[in-house]
This record gives C-alpha cells, structure tokens and sequence, in this order.
C-alpha cells in the first residue's frame, strides 16, 4: 500500500497551490473579465480549498479566497466602500446540500418550517445604489465586498435603471435607499456584441457574464452605453422608518419604486417544493432571455434573515443552487453525417452559432440513430444542448413546443455519405458502419488518429491539411505521409515554405525513432487501445514478433482479452497490413522499444484507473504522472486494480469500481498520494 497520510508541510503547500491557482483565476474573471476556465471547473478547484480548509482549520489565513468575496479591483475606477459590505453566496450543488442548508437553517432558528423564496441567479455582476431623496447618487460594483469600484457614470446609461424614484400612492420617498441588484447582458446583445467584436477582429466575450462586467467597467460612458445592458434588483437596505415584513414584500417595494426586479420568484414552504423550483427553472433555463447559472434560495422572512446573519462571507439565509452542465438553446440547420476512422457513421447537428461554456458552438453529436429517434430530434428543431466538461457538445432534448410544420424527420441514408457504399448496421450496437476500408472519410480519420498525441504526435497536421492530403490523392495510407516532398506540400492551401520545413523535419525524426507502443497505437487496430498496444510491446516485443504471434500467445497477455486477441490477429493476418508494414520497412523506419521499467519505484506494480474530469490537471498529465513514478495506468476497472482516481463526473467506472470494492480517491486523495511521493 502506499502511504497516503498526512504531512502538514506538504498539506500547507498544497493549500498555497490552490489559493495561488485561485487567485490567478479571481484575477482573469473579476479584474479582466476574462476567464480562462469554465465556471464548472473553477468551482471544483475552489471547493477542494474549502475541504482542505475544513479539514485543518489552522491553514486557513484570512487572506486566502475563501474567506474573502470577489476580488481586489483594478484601480481603473474611484474606490467606494460599501455602507453594508456585499455578500457572495454559498453554493450547492445537488439535493443533498440543500437539505443541509435547510437543515441548519431550522436547527439555528429552532422552526420547523420555514418559508424560502426562490429565484434565479443571473449571471452578470453585482452592484449597489445609493439614492438620496428619490435621485440616483452613486453605485458601485462589488469589488471585494467592502470596497468596490464607482461606477455611476456607466450605470446612468443603463435605460432599466431610475434615476429618480417613482412617487408611490400615500407613500413619502425614502429619504435614502440602498438598492442592490445584478447587471446583466441579454443573450441577444451578447450575441450582436460578439458579432460585431468579430467584425472588428477583436477578441469574443466569453459568456454575457464577462461581457457585462467589461462593458460596465468602460472608462468611456458611450461605451457602456452602446452595449445594451440591463438591470433587476433583488435585494436592498432601506432607513428604519420603513419596516418591511418579508423579502418578496422588499422586491414588490422596489417594483413600486420603479425598479425593475425579475419577474420569476417562487415562494416555497418546503424543502421539496424548492428542489422542485431548481429542477423547473434548469429546464427553462435555455430558453430565459437572459443568461442564468443556478438558482438563489432565500429565507423569506427579514427578522429571521436578521437572526440567521453571516458567516464571514456568506448569509446563512441563503444559498445558491448551481446547474449542472451549461446549456443553450440552438436551432438544427441541417443533420450531417460524419464518418469516423472505424467507419461508424455518426450524426451530427448543424446548429445555428450559439455561446455556450465560453465558445460558439455549432455542431453537436446526435450519437446515433436510436437516440435521435428516442428524443424525436428533427431537423428544423429548437433544441437544447450542453457542454460538459471537455466532452464535446450534445443535443439533449428538443423542444417540439416550438415546432412550426417544417420540420423534418432524419432519415439514415443506406449509402456512406463520403464513398457511397452500402451501409451497415453493427450487430452489436445501434451504430451503422461503413465497411470500405478505403472510404476517404475513414481514411482521413485513420490519419488524423495516426499522428495525434498519444501516437506518433506530429504537431502541424491538422484536420485540414490531412483532408487536403487525402482529397489531392497524395496520401494512400500512413506510409505516405513519410514519403511526401516539399514540392506537394507548397502546393497546398495555406502551406508556406516554413510549416512546410517544420512538417518534413518533424516526419524525418519520426521516422528515425518511433517508441513502438506509440506505432501499434496510430496503427487504428479495432479494439487495440493505447493500453493494449504498451501490453503487446511489453510482452511480445518487436513488431515481427507481434506479427508472428498466435491468438493462443496473444490471449495469454494479462489484461489483453478474447475480442482485441481475435482483432490484433485478423489485422496482421491481413494482406494490406503486410503491404503497409513492408513499405514502412522500405521507407527505413526506426522502431524505439521501451526500456526496462525500473523496479522499486514508489508506485512500481501498483495500477490505477482515471476516471470523470480532474480540476488540477488533465488526464493524461496525470496518468504521465502515474507512469512516471512506476505505476500503470489501465484503460478498464477489474478487481486487479489497485487504485481508480475520480474526477468529476465519474460514470459507470466508479460504480464499478465500487461493487468490487476497490479503493477510489477523489481528486483530494490523489493530489495528498502526488504530494507524498514528489
Ligand atoms: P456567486 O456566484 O457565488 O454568487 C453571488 C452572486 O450572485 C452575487 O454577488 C450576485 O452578483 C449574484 N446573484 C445573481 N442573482 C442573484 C439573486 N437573485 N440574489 C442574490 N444574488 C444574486 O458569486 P461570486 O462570489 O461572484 O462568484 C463566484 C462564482 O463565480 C464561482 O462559483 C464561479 O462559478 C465564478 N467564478 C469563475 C471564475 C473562472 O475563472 N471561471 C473565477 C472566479 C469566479
């Protein structure tokens, strides 16, 4: 076993190494507005701070990013301290924490019931106003939460915002009022804005949260004003004279006063009727006006709201509920058929562009046939899709509501799109395949396969070039991409002399010394993963002796089963792979064996699984890890696996992993295990 306990040093500078990521990322998203990561992934890596934190207490300082709200300002605007400092919101991210909100909300009032109001969370950025006898005075952005930027000039030019309060019925105008509330972008002036950033070649907002902090962050108030921003006040402080009961009394007093406050509030009288409102409010999400990332649940009553009070960052009388996935809404174009190295034939919507996660999107996968039809997906649809993580994007429902009479239903073509030979269903699934090895759209994903990263990992040859190699006829199979001049490359679009040089060289050095693992890879066997291709390196050596090897050796190969046994062997049984191997032979390529593993390394003979997405680090730089230190990385759970890491979203593998028991780590666990060992 390895030893995973606990050194408070190494814990320490793990902490720092958060807080400094955290920070690097409050930075990008609070001063610049620009993120570098989605918000998902951020949320990940700041609840691994809190858990540390709440595990050892005496980390924690009082400049580290939990304890403070938003970030330092950038000095671009007067500074303006906040009368009454402004808040963040704790999160929850499914039913279970909200039950544990709700439960320490009636343990610290000592009620059985309270009543919540529900509302959305707009994604756009805080502000706070300040009105002396019904005029606009000043307003200010969160900043840090007890000082934040003036903005008033910016904030004068949003038309939703008054500048003088509406005189309300046998009310006098309070003779001061500090309302707070959220700025925002509608998606449709996000999305013109970005189109016209896109005119002027200048950089895209990431989401309209982003282009709405920049935009109300403009030195030039014709700027701000030029960008369509709008206003809902959802929260506020008002002089002791006037006493309210409730919050949806306090909105319903802003809204007399003229402020515009979001339409969509729910009051709740129970746990289950607010669980109710987060599911509801996620599925129209998409079809919002404006852009949403969660839901804020409130105490609705303001004594209790006062008894509850606040932790040193959020209230204890509310708490934001957070979406899973982004989504969007999109309308499908067209449904195009792509053909992959293994010639399934995949569907594909063709969507009108539209921002989701922080970049336009407009294709998603349809997966297959089966699934367009179990979610009735035509062409001609409003549909709703996400991004989740690094997975491509997705179609996830349709909205037949919105259907006019046009629509068309898909209909599986019986012929491949790109060599037009009949189509085949696979008896094992509900994919369709084209079975001509020579299809040129196979053909082009076989290569792009060939010389991605974790096989022969020639950098410059993009999917463009490798369909203009294919689509001139210069490039056959694998071998030929060694065998191309510069003359046929300066031939090509967007091919100058010096990629041109880069591409020829990096092929030259491929060709001298390829790690025979990556070769066998690139190769596409069916079946025949990176895993199994370091397995047959490992135990059968040279190419001419996995050549050579009977089904019998093949299967006696730990880890290596029936079905990769059978496929390895029927491809180098095959004429066309002798032809393929020789013309590699012919051409003088150079195969590198693997050295030795070192023995007694600290995770030497241990093997693990990676699974769901990692906040720290991608997979594969942690499974380089892994290797490194003498550890195997395995494609697939069995009960011979010593550890299987879990990022978020961790699927089937994880359930796996846990009806045999085996020991999983979270991604917490897994950075304690890399601290202990580096
Ligand atoms: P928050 O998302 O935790 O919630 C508080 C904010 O919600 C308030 O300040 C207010 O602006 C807003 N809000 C919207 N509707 C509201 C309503 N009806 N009632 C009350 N508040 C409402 O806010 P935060 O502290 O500004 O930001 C933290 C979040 O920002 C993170 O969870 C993350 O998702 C995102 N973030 C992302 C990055 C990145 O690099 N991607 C960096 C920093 C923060």
């Amino acid at each position: 076993m390895v030893d995973v306990s606990t050194d408070l040093s190494l814990l320490h500078a793990e902490t720092m190494r958060l807080r400094a990521e955290i920070q690097h990322h409050n930075y990008q998203y609070y001063v610049l507005d620009q993120p570098s990561i989605v918000d998902t992934a951020y949320d990940r890596l700041y609840r691994s701070l809190v858990e540390l934190e709440q595990a050892h207490p005496e980390l924690i300082t009082p400049d580290s990013p939990t304890q403070r709200v938003g970030a330092k300002i950038s000095g671009k605007f007067p500074p303006v301290i906040h009368k009454v400092p402004l808040f963040s919101l704790d999160n929850a991210f499914n039913r279970e924490e909200l039950e544990d909100f709700h439960q320490r909300v009636l343990k610290l009032s000592g009620r059985e019931e309270v009543e919540y109001v529900v509302e959305l969370k707009i994604d756009g950025l805080a502000i706070s106003l300040s009105y002396e006898n019904g005029a606009f005075q000043l307003g200010a952005t969160r900043g840090d939460g007890s000082e934040g930027e003036d903005v008033t000039a910016n904030l004068r030019t949003i038309r939703s915002l008054p500048l003088r309060l509406l005189p309300v019925e046998g009310k006098e105008i309070p003779t001061w009022l500090n309302p707070c509330g959220e700025v925002y972008m509608s998606k449709k002036a996000f999305a013109q804005l970005n189109h016209e950033q896109l005119a002027k070649e200048q950089k895209l907002f990431a989401n309209p949260r982003n282009a709405a902090a920049g935009s109300l962050r403009q030195q030039d108030p014709a700027i701000t004003a030029s960008r369509k921003l709008d206003l809902f006040i959802y929260m506020g402080h008002l002089p002791p004279e006037i006493q309210l009961p409730t919050h949806s009394s306090l909105l319903a007093y802003f809204r007399d006063l003229g402020f515009p406050t979001s339409p969509h509030f729910k009051l709740c009288s129970s746990i289950d009727q607010v669980w109710e409102a987060c599911q509801e409010w996620a599925q129209i999400g998409p079809e919002l006006p404006f852009a949403i990332d969660g839901v804020v649940i409130k105490v609705n009553d303001l004594a209790l709201q006062k008894e509850l009070g606040f932790t040193s960052k959020f209230p204890r009388w509310a708490i934001a509920y957070k979406f899973p996935a982004e989504q969007a809404l999109s309308r499908i174009q067209h449904i195009s058929l792509q053909v992959g190295r293994t010639g399934a034939v995949t569907p594909v919507a063709e969507l009108e562009p539209v921002f989701l996660a922080g970049s336009l999107v407009s294709r998603a996968t349809l997966h297959n046939q089966e699934e367009i039809h179990r979610k009735d997906i035509r062409k001609g649809d409003v549909v709703v899709i996400q991004k989740a993580g690094e997975i491509i994007p997705e179609v996830v429902r349709s909205l037949p509501e919105k259907r006019n009479g046009q629509e068309e239903s898909f209909v599986y073509p019986e012929v491949c799109p790109s060599c037009a030979q009949s189509l085949t269903p696979d008896p094992n699934g509900p994919i369709i395949r084209c079975l001509n090895e020579s299809c040129p759209d196979r053909l082009k994903g076989k290569l792009q396969h060939f010389v991605s990263r974790n096989a022969m990992d020639i950098e410059g040859l993009g999917e463009a070039l490798v369909a203009q190699l294919v689509d001139q006829g210069l490039v056959k199979d694998f071998a030929d991409l060694f065998a191309l001049n510069a003359e046929q490359l300066l031939s090509l679009e967007r091919m100058g002399p010096k990629s041109t040089e880069n591409l020829l060289a990096q092929l030259q050095t491929r060709l001298q010394a390829v790690p025979l693992e990556r070769f066998l890879f690139g190769l596409g066997i069916r079946h025949v993963g990176k895993e199994a291709s370091q397995l047959l390196v490992e135990h059968l050596g040279a190419l001419d002796a996995i050549q050579r090897a009977s089904l019998d050796e093949i299967q006696s190969i730990h880890g290596i089963g029936p079905q990769i046994a059978e496929s390895t062997l029927q491809y180098f049984q095959s004429p066309a792979t002798t032809q393929l191997l020789q013309k590699f032979s012919d051409l003088g390529l150079v195969f590198v064996l693997p050295a030795a593993k070192p023995e007694g390394l600290p995770l030497s003979g241990k093997s693990f699984v990676l699974t769901g997405t990692l906040a720290a680090m991608s997979r594969p730089e942690a499974g380089e890890w892994i290797e490194k230190w003498g550890g195997s990385v395995k494609g697939t759970i069995s009960s011979k696996i010593d550890y299987v890491i879990v990022g978020d979203k961790a699927g089937s593998k994880l359930d796996k992993a846990r009806k045999l028991g085996l020991t999983v780590l979270d991604e917490a666990a897994f950075l304690e295990l890399m601290r202990g060992i580096t």
